[in-house]
């Protein structure tokens, strides 16, 4: 059974984050176990963007997906 929790941000505690392509285009993400990302928008791609580095939505937060705390 696989559990789909999404991580928050660690400074304002907020799940929604983007990701950035080269063009420096945004889409909203949320991050879940594994420090997996997957768009907030089922209908959207992730091709092109930079999974490496997620940006907090709600504060100046960015970093590794995998560096998110656990819920
Ligand atoms: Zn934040």
């Amino acid at each position: 059974m696989q559990t789909r929790r999404k991580k928050l941000c660690p400074q304002c505690k907020i799940a929604s984050m983007y990701v950035k392509n080269n063009k420096g285009e945004r889409l909203l993400v949320y991050v879940i176990d594994d420090g997996v990302i997957i768009p907030k928008d089922p209908e959207h791609s992730l091709d092109g963007f930079d999974l490496s580095k997620v940006y907090c939505l709600g504060c100046s937060w960015h970093g590794n997906p995998k560096r998110l705390g656990k819920v």
